[in-house]
């Protein structure tokens, strides 16, 4: 009963309204959906995204990633025993010989092994979360999440000027379900706070559901207001905050140009050194630096000591991260299953980031779907979460689904 009987792919839209890929997988009695999401500050190591690159959707419609679901990898896995999840990515990895599935592209690679996945855990009437961790070879039990609310955006996901990428709050109580609420209440006080401060224009959104002020100029500006914010909510230290700098994004010609500054590797190392001493509530920084230096990671690592949290640099690649531990280059691994393609290799990624002593933050991207598979697979690997602002439905689909799960994990059955 467990063997895959047909596999279906369709054309979709994305959050930003760009085409991507949605499967639907088949055996004789079920069916499971699966979508992939895109990024915008994406890592020049991650796993190929395949695109058209005709007229249609401006280059980037997916149908030939659809037809080689359809007429490449349905053949391949015909008959297989979808609860087999390393067997099932390996024959698509092996088939596809490139280095970063450019043959077939990450997108219809990936589709596949999310949707198989979900697919093994109705055919073991499991929730999904507890077939990921049954999956997963490192023996942690499945917990909630530590959830990063992105709740001011700039960088490349708003048309604005604030140079870093994400300013997130990051509640601290012991359930899901409190830190949702007071995520939300922040998320408004903002709004109240952003509005009477600036007027119009200071509550657009960016891409990621959080607010993307058109007259912010410099960083601490946004750190202030969100510590604004979190007092006005009456929860000073119970939220802390923590940035994604995606500072790749910021580099040209070898110089960080930050809030109107163009800044060395060395300033901006003391950059981010006198912003945590005089914002302490700061407790995570995502790729403070470019994408290729692990050593200005590592000098940042060992100054700060709070979470430092490889993204660009790691690209959920084990190769990179084998770099990143050597290096000593940061504490934490930014999880994206589209950055390497397959569920089991992110599996895998997760299981070394563990074995070094680091956590992992599971992270959807900025372009998503309203496909919720990353909440179960952060709480199937006991890994924090970062999905966006509390709003906007491709971002609630992942923390809504989070409720349901607290109420399982909760529950005297389980
Ligand atoms: C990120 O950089 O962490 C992120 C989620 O953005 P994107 O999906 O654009 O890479
Ligand atoms: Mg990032």
């Amino acid at each position: 009963m467990t063997k895959i009987t047909n596999i279906k792919a369709r054309e979709i839209l994305d959050s930003r309204g760009h085409p991507t890929i949605e499967v639907e997988m088949y055996t004789k009695n079920n069916m499971a959906r699966a979508s992939v999401p895109s990024g915008a500050s994406t890592g020049s190591h991650e796993a190929f995204e395949l695109r058209d690159h005709k007229k249609r959707y401006n280059g980037l419609g997916v149908q030939n990633v659809v037809r080689n679901v359809e007429k490449k990898i349905f053949p391949l896995l015909k008959g297989h025993d979808c609860t087999k999840q390393r067997t099932i990515d390996q024959i698509m990895i092996n088939a596809d010989k490139t280095d970063n599935k450019a043959k077939f592209g990450a997108n219809a690679i990936l589709a596949v092994s999310l949707a198989n996945a979900k697919l093994a855990a109705l055919e073991k009437q499991q929730p999904l979360f507890q077939h990921i961790n049954n999956l997963f070879s490192n023996k942690v039990k499945p917990k909630m999440p530590l959830a990063h609310f992105n709740v001011i955006n700039g960088g490349r996901h708003a048309d604005n000027k604030l140079s870093f990428q994400e300013f997130m709050i990051v509640p601290q109580l012991r359930t899901f379900k409190e830190n949702l609420r007071m995520a939300s209440e922040v998320y408004h006080m903002l709004k109240k706070d952003l509005h009477k401060k600036f007027g119009k224009g200071a509550t657009n959104i960016g891409d990621e559901g959080g607010f993307a002020p058109v007259k912010f100029h410099k960083t601490v500006e946004a750190v202030r207001m969100l510590q604004k914010a979190i007092k006005n909510s009456g929860y000073k230290d119970k939220v802390k905050i923590a940035l994604d700098s995606a500072a790749s994004t910021c580099l040209t010609k070898g110089k960080y140009h930050i809030d109107r500054k163009k800044l060395t590797k060395d300033k901006l190392l003391a950059y981010y050194t006198e912003l945590v001493r005089r914002y302490p509530s700061i407790v995570s920084i995502e790729d403070p630096f470019d994408q290729e230096d692990f050593l200005s990671f590592a000098a940042l690592t060992k100054k700060l000591k709070i979470q430092i949290v490889g993204d660009d640099l790691t690209v959920s690649n084990v190769d990179r991260i084998e770099e990143a531990i050597r290096e000593k280059s940061c504490n934490c691994l930014l999880l994206k299953v589209n950055q390497i393609g397959t569920l089991t290799e992110a599996l895998d990624a997760a299981n070394l980031a563990y074995d070094n002593n680091w956590k992992v933050m599971v992270s959807h991207r900025s372009g998503e779907t309203t496909d919720d598979f990353i909440a179960d697979l952060a709480v199937g690997i006991a890994a924090q979460i970062k999905a966006g602002a509390p709003c906007r439905g491709e971002r609630l689909a992942k923390y809504n689904q989070l409720l349901r799960i607290e109420e399982i994990l909760h529950s005297k059955s389980f």
